[in-house]
């Protein structure tokens, strides 16, 4: 059971996995990823991940060299190779290697590389306790610069939005859209309940249309809590009664304090509890 990588339909250690300086992945951040998690052996939401995986590369013209089938199975094939069946998978296609210069022309083979490794993204009493979060002064990329719904290599936003979290003594941050609405946070999608209502920004807020926050969303109908996607401000999170973020990685997450602003009774409240409780029942099959 260790982590294991995949390159273009080879298996490595990871110590052996090497990638060229010249790929546009590298020098350009061109390219696109997906984050996936394993529970129980099952790679969750597979499909849905492999279609915005395509998603993302067809809107930055890259045609990844495998049919959406082949990605399945090659991503199956690196969770068994590893022997894990409760980790991360991470998903990338670079443009490939290539000479100096932005045109993806001057490359020719597009590097399909799987990671499959163990996750811990937060420590439990985060999960148990909920998160203190900043908003960000960063805006989220202007959906006509860099569409937030292509999961590009190109993170730099969201770092720079990260640094201000950490700079501030926060994990994550809420980041604004250039009109100044509530889009995600830098790794997350963002919901707030209200008056027994569960709310979180539409896709036209500059988000990415995370596989969670569409989970959590399905969840949350079938438990009979009402949902709506609806444009937030930032004060609409201050008042919120409950607040919670939701990722790959992160799963659900409560929010206890924004921007100084203690949210609800400062836990996590009792909706975010339920989906959070029934997300987990729910990725264990
Ligand atoms: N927004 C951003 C910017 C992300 O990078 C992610 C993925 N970590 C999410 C939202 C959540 O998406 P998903 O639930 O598909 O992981």
């Amino acid at each position: 059971m260790t982590a294991k990588v995949y390159i273009n339909g080879k298996f490595f250690a990871p110590e052996e996995a090497m990638v060229s300086v010249f790929d546009h992945g590298l020098l350009y951040g061109d390219g696109v990823f997906e984050g996936l998690r394993i529970y129980n052996g099952k790679i969750f939401r597979l499909e849905q991940h492999v279609r915005r995986l395509y998603d993302s590369a067809k809107a930055i013209c890259l045609a990844i060299p495998m049919s959406p089938v082949e990605m399945t199975a090659a991503l199956e094939e690196t969770v068994e190779k590893s022997g894990l069946t409760d980790g991360y998978i991470r998903a990338v296609v670079t443009r490939g290697a290539g000479t100096l210069g932005l045109g993806p022309e001057r490359t020719e083979n597009p590097q399909t590389i799987i990671i499959v490794d163990k996750i811990k993204l937060y420590p439990q009493e985060f999960y148990d306790n909920g998160l203190e979060i900043i908003t960000a002064s960063t805006i989220r990329n202007h959906p006509g610069a860099l569409s937030p719904r292509i999961k590009s290599l190109n993170y730099l936003n969201n770092i720079m939005a990260k640094i201000e979290a950490t700079k501030a003594g926060c994990l994550e941050a809420l980041m604004l859209n250039h009109k100044g609405e509530v889009s995600e946070c830098t790794a997350d999608n963002i919901f707030i309940v209200r008056d027994g209502k569960l709310l979180t920004p539409p896709t036209d807020a500059g988000i990415l249309e995370g596989v969670t926050r569409d989970v959590v969303l399905e969840l949350a109908t079938k438990a009979g809590i009402p949902n709506f996607e609806k444009t937030l401000t930032r004060h609409d999170v201050y008042v919120a009664d409950e607040c919670f973020m939701t990722g790959t990685a992160a799963e659900v997450i409560g929010v206890v304090k924004v921007d100084d602003r203690v949210i609800g009774d400062g836990k996590p409240g009792p909706i975010t509890q339920k989906l959070k409780e029934l997300f987990v029942r729910h990725t264990m099959g």
